[in-house]
């Protein structure tokens, strides 16, 4: 049987690789070759901790949980369009010259445009979901 620290890993790893969708709970367990008792313990840590999120779901008439993942890893994707991977000013820009990613009208507009594309382009689903600080 596996260690319980080898499962949180690996439990959190599996849940940030399913990004949106989420997995359910018993999935989840099932993949991973736990119980069910040892994985809701799990589910919980990793909740507390404030790395998953868990919502109450109804399946097969039964009520069970998916685990979202608080965070999910960036992609290459999700920086491919920023302005600044072709910016001819690229080498002078920096935060202490006029030429600055703090007034950067190009950069504000990509930025901005995030949120319309998609709701968690840079892997932070927290604050796409409105859940970031306040
Ligand atoms: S912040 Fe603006 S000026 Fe600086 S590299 Fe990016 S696009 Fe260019």
């Amino acid at each position: 049987m596996p260690k319980r620290n080898d499962l949180e890993q690996k439990a959190l790893h599996f849940v940030m690789n399913t990004g949106s969708a989420g997995v359910l709970q018993s999935d989840l367990w099932r993949e991973l070759g736990a119980s069910s008792r040892e994985g809701s313990r799990i589910a919980i840590k990793l909740e507390e901790k404030g790395l998953i999120r868990r919502e109450k779901e109804l399946q097969d008439g039964r009520w069970t949980y998916r685990l979202f993942p608080k965070r999910v890893p960036a992609s290459i994707d999700s920086i491919v369009d920023c302005p600044c991977l072709l910016c001819q000013d690229n080498a002078r820009c920096d935060p202490t010259t006029p030429i600055s990613p703090t007034n950067c009208p190009k950069l504000t507009d990509w930025i901005l445009s995030l949120g319309k594309e998609n709701p968690a382009p840079l892997g932070d689903s927290t604050l796409a979901q409105g859940l970031g600080p306040r």
